[in-house]
């Protein structure tokens, strides 16, 4: 990735990211001095001569390594753009990646990981539930190009996981294990660093198996798998990231040589994210720590009140698991906060959580989630309707949960509004 920048804010290592959503990867001087970065709307790049177009294309077709200091320069806006680079420098920040790509939807960054690492013969290992347009392309998709996919939840043991995959008798061909954790909508959690054990129990001379995490739910700033032996952490931007319900984007962090190849295949896909998208998206950045601590700060507060609420049957919140637990070990290994999303059932059937649903005034009944408003929805009617009834009971969608996304609105008016609807 190539930095436009000043060498003194360079010094990443000194700062945290809420300091560097500012400035970090901007250089005023080569914009008339503005203070924010310009939309750069422009779909190419002048060369100065013929020679730096000749060795920009050189780096960009991979054709030589670089020379000592040398950057790709700006070629043409699916390769990269300044707004694109820009925000993959400062979202790379939080993960401390090596690399990120930036995409135009969450999906496309999800189905672009699953068809770079998984050829036709290839084995996926996946945790379940998944996210319902991850699900449908694991499911729907990844079959028609001769790829099998096996699932494990979070509570099968490690044994049994690699025991899932040997019985499949195609583990030489297990290339990547893709999850999802917390699990939308249950909150289950899944050890990552667990996962990296399995991954590296089936890695061989002739190829690595490489994890994947979705870390949608619980990023950039309460978890960081990559420090607990992910190879790359996916995003739907359009979440936390965005944090505003006014864009769809996706993003990938991770090492230098995974990013490589999911970045020369988003080239030949043409799904990097616009330049008035990217900027969009710094703007977010701006906000993304103070949004994100004050929605946790709701959400453990709405946790308590549900969980004291006599309508309500079982509150699904990582602020509640208990300490002593497995699960609250796995909690401490990979999570910094319990995070803003809570699901909940409420006493009696899917007649009572409409009701529920129906009454609510402050929070809105929307999908999606991580945004400033507060959004409350139905899976099993809603974001999960996709799934087959009965693998849906399996997981926990049951007609009675209902999921909240909890934002940056006053608490006290949150709960009031909750209290209201619930009575
Ligand atoms: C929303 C979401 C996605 C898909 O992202 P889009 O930006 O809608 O394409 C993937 N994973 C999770 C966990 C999500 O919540």
């Amino acid at each position: 990735m190539a930095l436009r920048l000043n060498s003194k804010e360079m010094n990443k290592e000194n700062m945290r990211p809420e300091s560097l959503m500012m400035s970090y990867g901007y250089k005023p001087e080569l914009s008339e001095g503005a203070v924010k970065v310009p939309i750069f709307n422009t779909s190419t790049f002048v060369f100065k001569t013929a020679e730096e177009g000749k060795a920009n294309m050189e780096l960009a077709y991979g054709l030589r390594d670089k020379n000592e200091g040398e950057e790709l320069g700006l070629i043409y806006s699916r390769i990269n753009n300044p707004n694109l680079e820009i925000v993959e420098n400062r979202l790379g920040l939080w993960d401390k990646a090596d690399d990120c790509a930036v995409f135009e939807s969450g999906m496309s960054a999800i189905s672009t990981v699953l068809l770079e690492f998984l050829k036709p013969g290839d084995l996926l290992l996946y945790s379940s539930p998944v996210y319902g347009g991850t699900d449908h392309f694991i499911h729907h998709f990844l079959p028609t190009i001769g790829v099998e996919c096996v699932a494990f939840t979070a509570h099968d043991s490690k044994e049994a996981i690699i025991k899932k995959v040997i019985d499949t008798g195609k583990q030489d061909k297990l290339k990547l294990i893709y999850l999802e954790t917390p699990a939308n909508p249950t909150n289950d959690i899944i050890d990552i660093e667990m996962c990296s054990k399995i991954a590296a129990h089936f890695s061989a001379d002739a190829h690595k198996t490489y994890v994947a995490v979705d870390n949608t739910y619980m990023g950039p700033l309460w978890s960081h798998p990559l420090q607990v032996g992910a190879d790359m952490v996916l995003y739907s931007a359009t979440k936390y990231i965005g944090g505003h319900s006014d864009l769809i984007a996706g993003a990938v962090s991770g090492h230098t040589e995974v990013m490589q190849r999911i970045k020369v295949l988003r080239t030949f896909l043409g799904n990097m994210a616009s330049p008035n998208t990217c900027w969009l998206i710094l703007r977010s950045l701006e906000t993304l720590k103070i949004r994100m601590d004050q929605q946790t700060k709701n959400a453990q507060e709405v946790a308590i009140f549900l969980n004291n609420h006599p309508r309500v049957k079982k509150v699904f919140y990582l602020g509640l698991i208990k300490k002593g637990t497995h699960e609250y070990e796995i909690y401490k290994k990979q999570y910094t906060a319990p995070g803003a999303m809570i699901s909940f059932t409420i006493k009696g059937g899917e007649k009572e959580a409409f009701g529920f649903l129906n009454k609510l005034k402050l929070m809105k009944l929307a999908v999606s989630l991580g945004s400033t408003e507060s959004l409350a929805q139905h899976p099993a009617a809603m974001t999960h309707i996709g799934v087959d009834p009965e693998s849906r009971q399996k997981m926990g969608i049951t007609d009675n949960l209902v999921r909240l996304s909890i934002g940056i609105e006053n608490v006290e008016d949150l709960i009031g509004d909750i209290g209201q609807a619930l009575a």
